[in-house]
């Protein structure tokens, strides 16, 4: 007979989180409407979470290796985490990661409530030498949008080694690709926006690890602050859970080919994908990850041609975020703060669907030659 903890991956996805099989129990758990409860049961008010969540938090656990907690969005996950630290402590972060988080930071020492040390996360000694001193090591991996790999059990022994705490930002991964806890990290956090949920339909975020007390106390602050995921949300998350092992093969593989053209078209200048021969992650992420996931970003001359590749596709989608079963894609450094950490103005970020890819890739090469014939280049 098979057993919850013995259960694969694949497995868990589909199965963790559900009614116990009983005679006439519904498959799914519903979406509880209810912000209030009669008194004397398990839950009084909603800020603590519905069943909903409890299931969700019960599948992301199984998968990443500890407790989980669900957050309203990735954000409010992460400022869970940095609101849990002492005023003045001191993190290292990435110099260029995620803008929101980036943000965050920013504003977090702006008010002087943390000092930053900002870090290129794929320089090990660099992060290693930050790290003494430092409360907190914020990973993030692989980056988004310049999809660097970071050596996350060397950075989170020389963290620990300087007692500080490590928090592992594994969006791009999720729980099939990377497991940054049993890589050493304590807390992995991901914006189930993206690829958990899967449908560009809702926010939310997860945060796991494997000490209890700690998911007590990020529990406790996730219910002070009223950052707890509505019913749907949570309902639809898990719904979308159940198909992330199908949806990111199908992602990847399409990520995989595209990358592949991509690289040898004459208008792009560089490809930046841990899953390509050649990039500088591509060692680290054979090592630390089971593949590549379907983000990826492209490089070309400047911010016109990428401006006008983003408004010449007409399959894939000129919009942000990532992760969904739709291909997106857009010019990161139109954001002001992008520019502001090093994203190049012609830098294109593509998030991979599950279209069929030979439709994907005519609809890139469209608009990629498109450029060419603008700039007379080919
Ligand atoms: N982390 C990464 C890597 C992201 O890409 C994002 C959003 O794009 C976030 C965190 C923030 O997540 P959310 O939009 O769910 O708040």
């Amino acid at each position: 007979m098979t057993s919850p903890a013995s259960w694969r991956r694949d497995t868990i996805l589909v199965a963790a989180g559900r009614p116990p099989h009983e005679p006439g129990a519904p498959v799914n758990h519903g979406i509880g409407m209810s912000t209030t409860f009669v008194l004397g049961g398990e839950r009084g008010y909603l800020r603590e979470g519905s069943t909903g969540t409890g299931a969700l938090e019960a599948a992301l656990g199984a998968l990443d290796g500890g407790e989980a907690i669900a957050f309203a969005s990735g954000m409010a996950a992460t400022a869970a985490v940095l609101d849990g630290l002492p005023v003045g402590s001191i993190v290292v972060a990435p110099t260029s990661m995620y803008w929101g988080s980036v943000d965050l930071l920013r504003v977090a020492q702006q008010l002087g409530r943390l000092i930053v040390r900002s870090v290129d996360i794929t320089d090990t000694a660099a992060v290693e030498a930050a790290a003494a001193g430092a409360a907190l090591v914020w990973i993030e991996t692989a980056t988004n949008p310049l999809l660097t790999v970071a050596d996350v059990p060397t950075i989170c022994a020389a963290a620990h080694a300087a007692g500080a705490l490590t928090c592992v930002d594994a969006t791009f991964a999720t729980p099939l690709r990377q497991r940054p806890i049993e890589q050493g990290a304590d807390i992995v956090m991901h914006s189930a926006t993206k690829f958990i949920s899967g449908h560009s339909d809702l926010l939310l975020g997860m945060l796991i690890t494997a000490d209890p007390t700690r998911a007590e106390a990020l529990r406790e602050q996730r219910h002070r602050t009223g950052a707890t995921p509505g019913a749907l949300e949570t309902y639809l998350a898990l719904r979308g859970l159940r198909t992330l092992d199908v949806r990111l093969d199908r992602q990847e593989a399409n990520a995989v080919t595209l990358a592949q053209r991509l690289s040898e078209h004459p208008a792009v200048q560089r490809v930046r994908y841990p899953g390509l021969h050649g990039d500088p992650g591509f060692s680290l992420a054979a090592e630390l990850m089971d593949g590549p996931g379907s983000v990826m970003a492209f490089d070309l001359a400047d911010a016109d041609a990428a401006d006008a590749v983003c408004a010449g596709v007409t399959l894939i989608t000129h919009a942000t975020s990532l992760g969904g079963v739709e291909s997106l894609i857009e010019r990161r450094a139109a954001y002001p703060g992008e520019r502001s950490i090093g994203t190049p103005d012609g830098l294109v970020r593509l998030s991979v669907g599950i279209e069929n890819v030979e439709d994907l890739w005519a609809d890139i090469k469209e608009a990629l030659d498109g450029i060419g014939r603008r700039t007379g280049a080919r």
